[in-house]
């Protein structure tokens, strides 16, 4: 099987940073503009190198924000490398969409869920232009992950959002919910920490779960799950009744478990595989 159990991991783009730039700098007509951005490109690729030493150390929260490049290039015209020369521009946007492509099905990987649609800088442009182009710092996103995400610095260890070319949170359990037993049916979803786990990472886990509003997005997706079962599950129950209906149930929640250890399907159906109301008619 080609696909993986990890949902969030993404591989790190392996792109050269300094060719990057230039490409996203090449459709530039301005010659003094064009110099001068030329000029920093060794500022671009020492601050991505320095962005991937601090976000495989989780310290990306001690960069410093900067107002311009070197007092070389201001912060607008490094803004402007990202709109008109990666997000337009031919030759940076085919790098833009390499990266966009990067997600298997096209899935956001901050929540699993949404549509690809946009790229999110991890650290914000507006903080950290030098990084405005920096594929290590550019996550293929949904509309919805990318605007809930403050233009902010991180300001500790802890209150950083994951990052899927350098975080890997699939190989544990992490992803739980629990069945509100009443009609309608509602499922709740929480995160309960793994024991291997140290505090950065488990605090971090949270604080993503949290900005990106997981808890009451997988509720309203379940919700519609729960709909579109009602009836087959009914017909079930009235052939086989409590045991056939938590054995169904719990077919599917191994077989979303073989895909995505931590998705809101592995963990609904597993808390409805466990509740005893629902599997004995509470789903009618
Ligand atoms: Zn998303």
């Amino acid at each position: 099987m080609s696909e993986c159990k990890v949902m969030r991991k993404l591989a790190k783009p392996i792109d050269d940073v300094g060719e990057v730039f230039l490409a996203c700098i090449s459709g530039f007509r301005n010659h003094n503009l064009k110099s001068r951005l030329s000029s920093v490109k060794i500022d671009i690729v020492s601050a991505a190198v320095d962005f991937e030493l601090a976000a495989s150390s989780n310290t990306l929260h001690t960069l410093i924000p900067q107002n311009d490049i070197n007092g070389i290039v201001t912060k607008q015209e490094m803004l402007d490398v990202y709109t008109n020369g990666m997000v337009s521009n031919s030759l940076g946007r085919k790098i833009y969409d390499k990266l966009l492509a990067g997600p298997v099905h096209g899935r956001c990987p901050l929540c699993g869920q949404g549509r690809v649609k946009t790229l999110d800088h991890h650290l914000p442009k507006s903080l950290y232009p030098a990084l405005a182009v920096v594929p290590a710092n550019l996550i293929p996103s949904c509309s919805d992950c990318n605007k809930a995400k403050l233009d902010a610095k991180p300001i500790s260890a802890e209150y950083e959002t994951i990052h899927p070319y350098f975080d890997d949170i699939e190989s544990d359990l992490w992803l739980h919910a629990r069945v509100i037993e009443e009609s309608p049916t509602g499922i709740q979803f929480f995160v309960k920490i793994p024991e291997n786990w140290n505090n950065v990472k488990s605090k971090r886990v949270k604080h993503h779960f949290k900005t990106f509003k997981l808890s009451s997005l997988y509720t309203s997706l379940a919700a519609d799950e729960i709909s579109g079962i009602r009836y087959y599950l009914t017909q079930l129950f009235s052939k086989t009744g409590y045991q056939g209906v938590k054995e169904h149930l719990s077919e599917e929640a191994i077989s979303r478990e073989k895909v995505y250890l931590n998705s809101w399907q592995t963990a609904m159906y597993k808390a409805l595989t466990d509740s005893y109301w629902y599997c004995s008619g509470g789903f009618k």
